[in-house]
């Protein structure tokens, strides 16, 4: 199958915007690509080197599994070692570091912990297993929550008591307005993440761009999508405007997917969240409405919190404000490693530090 990222065409047009962009830019400017799947193809495609020198892209705290909190990581540890559990998560959250251990390590010394696709496998293992307590850690933004909240539903339906979710999901608008409202803020404008805007649409950013006085562009995931985004936001800043465009029309409208928003509603409601690195985010997060509560694991386990503290090594809290980047950590590429993380940058598909380490940037 081709690559549509490198067909001879897209290159081409990738060079032709990335020119256009190094045309109209006359001052310097800080874009924030808010998820780590962009930072992670801006990486493998050298975008940032072929942009002009006045353009910094500063790397966001897109990445769900870096700013799952290290109390959550710690109750999943605590549920997935107990007896007559069966703990299911996506895989990226296996090797993510918790206080002193991972999910991987919980497993190795007998917990049951088990990489599913889909929360609606964790729904069908339940029904397989009807003496067993079937969990599965609601780990992402926008976009893994209708499939949460349809499996949450179908247990609902069909009686799958053992069942349960911890949420842990996480909204992109209050970290937006977190960010900007930091006195450390150097963003001038945002590329929104393209498929989180798939679901949600994007008229909860008008707000924020007139508020802010900022620049919003949808932009997708390939590098000419990324190309455009850029050019899209740098024009808009060199006109001194600050609206929501739309770089990305053949997966966003401004609405979203109203029945996958429908589904969101029914079963969560916005709640105040814990970002690991960043602190508490009012409003950030998603936990189960009163009447779908039975199916969260946070009531259903009896968990005993300690005091927990990060590896005092890892700058992950200011990579993911986008005060720092990856090779600013004295531990990069040194006692931090894929093979061996202090923080979950390094281990996530949508860490910065891990995108950095793949791609070219290793010291
Ligand atoms: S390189 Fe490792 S220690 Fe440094 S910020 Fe990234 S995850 Fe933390």
């Amino acid at each position: 199958m081709t690559n549509r990222a490198t067909t001879p065409e897209a290159v081409r047009q990738t060079r032709a915007i990335l020119e256009e962009v190094r045309r109209i830019t006359t001052k310097p400017w800080n874009i924030m690509e808010i998820c780590g799947g962009q930072t992670h193809a801006i990486m493998e495609y050298g975008l940032d080197q072929l942009l002009p020198e006045e353009i910094t892209l500063i790397h966001g705290p897109g990445c769900p599994v870096c700013v799952t909190s290290l109390e959550l990581i710690e109750q999943a540890l605590q549920i997935a070692g107990m007896p007559d559990v069966i703990f299911t998560s996506f895989g990226d959250m296996l090797r993510v570091p918790g206080a002193s251990r991972d999910l991987f390590s919980v497993r190795a010394r007998g917990g049951d912990v088990r990489v599913v696709y889909s929360p609606m496998d964790a729904v069908k293992i339940a029904r397989e297993n009807p003496e067993k307590q079937v969990v599965f850690f609601g780990v992402g933004f926008e976009t893994t929550v209708p499939a949460i909240a349809a499996s949450i539903l179908h247990a609902e339906k069909n009686q799958v008591d053992n069942f349960s979710v911890l949420p842990a999901n996480v909204l992109v608008p209050p970290a937006m307005h977190a960010i900007l409202q930091s006195p450390e803020n150097r963003v001038n404008a945002f590329l929104a993440a393209g498929h989180v805007c798939a679901i949600m649409g994007y008229q909860e950013y008008e707000p924020i761009a007139r508020r802010y006085k900022t620049p919003i562009v949808v932009t997708g995931f390939e590098p000419l999508d990324l190309a455009l985004g850029i050019l899209m936001t740098v024009r808009q800043l060199e006109e001194d405007r600050y609206a929501v465009e739309n770089g990305y029309p053949r997966y966003v409208t401004r609405e979203g997917n109203q029945p996958a928003q429908l589904l969101i509603k029914q079963v969560f409601e916005p709640v105040d969240r814990q970002w690991r690195g960043i602190g508490m985010i009012p409003q950030s997060g998603l936990g189960l409405r009163s009447d779908h509560r039975k199916f969260d694991a946070t009531t259903r386990f009896d968990i005993q919190f300690t005091e927990l503290s990060e590896s005092p090594l890892c700058i992950a809290g200011s990579v993911l404000r986008g005060v720092a980047k990856p090779i600013d950590c004295p531990a990069f590429g040194i006692q931090c490693t894929p093979a061996h993380p202090l923080g979950a940058p390094m281990v996530s598909g949508e860490g910065a530090c891990a995108a950095y380490y793949r791609y070219h940037k290793v010291r």
